[in-house]
């Protein structure tokens, strides 16, 4: 084969795209339901945004981001995740003199150069939220609250709801030094990773996969202890929230979330019918963000679910049942004197609202009506010579298999009413 699609991407063919439409669909539904609005922010950025939200210390900017200089010299990097790029645009377009909650969404590919697996590619598809203006833990449980309802109403049931909060730039510096102590003894046995994480990002040491890390890091210490009175009382309240509106979740020290933005709550949703990317979607809030992109202090929260993902979820527990939307009516020319008319009746169905095919291959009737079985279509309009001569057209009921004579100039009404009976 000449040529391929890029390592790590995926072409998503006419049967798989009624799927990702239907995931796409309930998210914008649920959105507009929680009172979240769309956004849409260009595809590059600033690499420099990314470099400073994120962290530079963190895996996705240091090893995994899709950076070059354009023509102009300027250094640009595809979005390898929605948040930073949202409140960059929250910030420049100065939303936050609209009053009150920004609360956005957004459905984008992000990017990021990783060594692709199941579950994991170098152009993948997220659904996020961002709700700027608010530090109210209620908006924390909202938030989490959309996220739940989306893979429920998905039929999405094999997950559960993990939770922490990695605390503020008050408690933060205190935690890191008590798990460097911790750590400190057996540096040596971690990975190169981590010895390098135990320097720079010590948190990011608890997300290591790497069984050894894992055991080595097991009993590290909480950092639920170390949090200040602030983030505690507002983690307190989150989960009272959460056990107040049903939604189960449980607690994971270990849980840090990739970015160096977060503070406070972080959540992910995880399932067991993925694999080892078992992570369907997390987020966090990010009460820092605002300001160091270069608004005035406001605090934020989100999150970002992988479509991939949730669609694998689908597949795997058999709800990715989505066929095709069948074709209405099929329209069979037969001799070369019938393209014309049969043109014009395809184009008189379409614009009266009927989804309809005809042939262009030149086939044979019988070869034609099969195609129109196959489209599922109710109505086959036949054209030939006796009917062009006569100006009607045979009509065929494909579930009743009737057949009739109908005036051409008519048979619009005909079809509508045989294909809105159905
Ligand atoms: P993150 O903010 O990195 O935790 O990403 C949020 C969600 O996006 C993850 O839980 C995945 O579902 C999805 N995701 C992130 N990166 C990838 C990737 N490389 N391939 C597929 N899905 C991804």
């Amino acid at each position: 084969m000449r040529y391929q699609r890029p390592r790590g991407t995926n072409d998503i063919l006419p049967d798989e795209t009624p799927l990702w439409n239907r995931v796409e669909e309930t998210f914008r539904t649920l959105c507009k339901r929680y009172g979240y609005h769309e956004i849409r922010t260009p595809i590059f950025e600033d690499t420099d945004l990314f470099t400073r939200s994120m962290g530079e210390h963190t895996d996705v900017v240091s090893k995994e981001m899709y950076t070059f200089t354009d023509r102009g010299g300027r250094s640009v990097t595809l979005k390898p995740e929605g948040t930073a790029p949202v409140v960059r645009a929250y910030v420049e377009n100065n939303l936050a003199a609209q009053g009150g909650l920004s609360k956005l969404y957004y459905i984008t590919p992000i990017f990021r150069y990783e060594r692709p697996q199941a579950g994991r590619y170098r152009q993948a598809h997220q659904l996020g939220v961002e709700a700027i203006g608010s530090q109210h833990p209620a908006l924390d449980a909202e938030v989490i609250a959309l996220a739940m309802h989306f893979y429920r109403q998905l039929g999405i049931s094999r997950l559960s709801l993990v939770l922490n909060s990695v605390g503020c730039p008050v408690c933060r510096p205190t935690y890191r030094e008590r798990l460097r102590e911790f750590a400190r003894p057996f540096v040596q046995e971690l990975c190169e990773a981590c010895q390098t994480r135990y320097e720079l990002n010590p948190l990011r040491m608890l997300d290591c996969k790497r069984e050894k890390c894992r055991a080595l890091l097991h009993d590290a210490p909480d950092i639920i202890e170390s949090l200040c009175e602030e983030c505690r009382t507002h983690f307190d309240a989150l989960r009272q929230y959460l056990d107040g509106l049903g939604i189960p979740y449980v607690v994971d020290k270990h849980l840090v979330r990739g970015f160096d933005y977060y503070t406070k709550t972080a959540f992910e949703i995880v399932s067991d019918a993925l694999g080892a990317q078992n992570a369907l979607g997390g987020g966090g809030r990010y009460d820092g963000l605002v300001e160091e992109i270069g608004g005035p202090p406001t605090p934020g929260i989100g999150f970002a679910l992988g479509i991939e993902r949730a669609i694998i979820v689908m597949k795997e527990l058999g709800l990715a049942e989505a066929k095709r939307e069948a074709v209405e009516a099929f329209v069979a020319a037969l001799g070369e004197e019938a393209t014309l008319p049969a043109l014009k009746l395809l184009q008189a169905l379409r614009e009266a609202g009927i989804s309809a095919e005809t042939d262009y291959q030149r086939r044979s009737l019988k070869a034609q009506m099969k195609v129109a079985d196959r489209l599922g279509c109710r109505v086959v309009l036949l054209l030939g010579e006796d009917e062009l001569a006569q100006r009607t057209v045979t009509l065929r009921d494909m579930v009743t298999k009737e057949q009739r004579t109908v005036p051409l100039d008519t048979c619009i009404e005909e079809v509508l009413q045989t294909v809105r009976n159905a």
